[in-house]
């Protein structure tokens, strides 16, 4: 009885050390195709009206879902691609952007879509490709006192401490796109048929600003030349993930020039049909 139980016990242990084995050889095959597959080129968008002409171009894909958010695997003139939806707002950025390479491995991160104006040079269809993103959420205010009121006027900003690959805290007031991939964007600006083709520096914050004084005192202290509410948190998370970023922003409002014109859908649209020439030239 005691015999015939060892001997069960052993046969046991040793299906199971085999089940493991054979485990194990799927988990690495699965990696391997995973590893020489071509990366994709990810483009994201917040907003329906940023993602839409990314389907559109498409054509067929396969839509999968990470938690709410929304990832879509297809193809753009043979270029594989994945489309990432990050939805509005700094911490939704971040959030998808780290589902978005976790699972994907992309090349590239585009972060792109609709902004605000903030340099009166700079007219609603005009696309900006940023050099660089800057925070315009962080800040620190010296001491007031009570009853002597609120003076952002005066609010220091912050910079973003990030630590590097030793180990060791890096400060940085803001953050670059790659610059191969600024290029490629400058490459093609000739080809945006909209308004004119920019450099320039992209705010991002929790929040849409409409005082003027404020968008004034944003561009002349910072150099912005639009707001929006994601491209800081994605250029975070890429340069934390050791990815490439490219942020490009189409204006769809602004109060600083005479425009009058809010039209996030057009704007969202041009700058898509924009980033698709971009991706183009960096596949080349
Ligand atoms: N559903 C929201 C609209 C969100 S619009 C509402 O009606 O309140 C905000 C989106 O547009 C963000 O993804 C942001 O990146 C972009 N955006 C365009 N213009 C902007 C501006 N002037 N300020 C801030 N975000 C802007």
């Amino acid at each position: 009885m005691n015999r015939n139980f060892k001997l069960f016990t052993n046969i046991a242990i040793l299906l199971l050390l085999l089940a493991g084995c054979s485990s194990n050889e799927g988990k690495s095959t699965e990696l391997d195709k995973q590893q020489t597959k071509e990366q994709p080129i990810a483009v994201q968008g917040a907003m329906d009206v940023e993602v839409s002409e990314f389907l559109k171009a498409m054509g067929d894909y396969k839509e999968e879902k990470h938690g709410n958010f929304s990832f879509y695997i297809g193809e753009i003139e043979g270029i594989p691609v994945v489309v990432s939806q990050t939805e509005v707002g700094m911490v939704n950025a971040a959030a998808s952007t780290t589902l978005l390479i976790e699972k994907y491995n992309p090349k590239v991160v585009i972060n792109q879509g609709t902004a605000g104006g903030h340099d009166p040079d700079i007219h609603v269809f005009d696309t900006v490709i940023a050099t660089e993103v800057i925070n315009i959420g962080s800040f620190r205010s010296d001491r007031v006192e009570d009853g002597q009121g609120m003076k952002p006027e005066n609010w220091i900003h912050m910079a973003t401490e990030l630590k590097d690959k030793n180990g060791e805290t890096q400060n940085y007031s803001s953050l670059p796109s790659d610059p191969e991939l600024v290029e490629a964007a400058k490459n093609v600006a000739d080809k945006y048929k909209h308004g004119q083709v920019v450099e320039g520096v992209i705010g991002s914050g929790d929040w849409w600003n409409r005082e003027i004084d404020r968008i004034n005192w944003f561009h002349e202290n910072f150099g912005t030349s639009g707001e929006e509410m994601e491209a800081f948190a994605v250029a975070q998370v890429t340069h934390l993930l050791d990815v490439p970023f490219l942020s490009l922003r189409t204006i769809s409002n602004s109060e600083v020039t005479d425009d009058n014109i809010e039209d996030l859908e057009k704007a969202g649209h041009y700058g898509a049909e924009f980033t698709i020439e971009v991706v183009k030239e960096i596949a080349k």
